[in-house]
């Protein structure tokens, strides 16, 4: 298929067949050639276009090539979205994804229980999809830690702004170490985006939908 040409593992391709996905929809065509080689991206695309298996095969495959390799309890991936609506799609993403590799998805966002939350968060998922708020709250609580992340994403920022969220985005990406890969996503591409953008990115390509 014209999936071919992204160097994907048959797991992943198997899975992608599976799903009904004929073709890489602009922003994956375009994403995830940039996100597999390494490099910071800033993305301007809508919900529909298919943005969010853009950064979750990335990421995936960055963990399956990272997991042996660092030693630690916290998730390798994480995925920041302003709502519990959006965190639970890509959960449901991520974990479809996910699973023919093994690795485990864990979905916190403001409002759910933090019980049950904490509890998931302590059998080291390797993956974690939160709203920023929640996500804070689980590492003051120390049910996770932000030091083995090394693939960042931050999606819908513009939104991230509207739920009043910028200085926990900005916490979250000043937790992470310096040497992690990030990729910003938002529907829209104003100052306020522009400048995160410039301020949590390291010499980003920009992808547009
Ligand atoms: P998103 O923009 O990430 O919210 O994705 C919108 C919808 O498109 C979701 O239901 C996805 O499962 C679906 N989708 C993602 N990639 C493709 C593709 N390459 N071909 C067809 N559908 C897709």
């Amino acid at each position: 298929s014209s999936f071919g040409h992204l160097g994907f593992d048959e797991k992943m391709m198997n899975m992608i067949i599976k799903s009904g996905y004929t073709t890489p929809t602009p922003i994956q065509a375009q994403g995830v050639p940039v996100a597999m080689s390494g490099r910071d991206i800033i993305g301007i695309a809508k919900t529909g276009s298919g943005k969010t298996a853009a950064f979750i095969w990335p990421m995936i495959l960055h963990i399956l090539d990272q997991r042996e390799q660092k030693a630690g309890d916290g998730p390798i991936g994480l995925i920041c979205a302003p709502t519990r609506e959006l965190s639970q799609q890509i959960y449901t993403e991520a974990k479809k994804f996910s699973k023919p590799y093994g690795l485990q998805v864990v979905c916190a966002y403001g409002g759910g229980s933090m019980y049950e939350q904490q509890k998931a968060c302590t059998e080291c998922p390797e993956i974690i999809v939160c709203t920023p708020g929640r996500l804070i709250d689980l590492v003051k609580k120390k049910s996770t830690n932000l030091q083995r992340v090394t693939f960042l994403v931050f999606d819908e920022a513009d939104r991230m702004f509207d739920m009043g969220f910028e200085a926990q985005v900005r916490s979250i990406a000043n937790h992470v170490r310096p040497d992690r890969q990030t990729l910003l996503f938002s529907a829209t591409f104003k100052r306020k985006v522009e400048r995160l953008a410039r301020d949590i990115l390291s010499d980003p390509v920009r992808v547009v939908q």
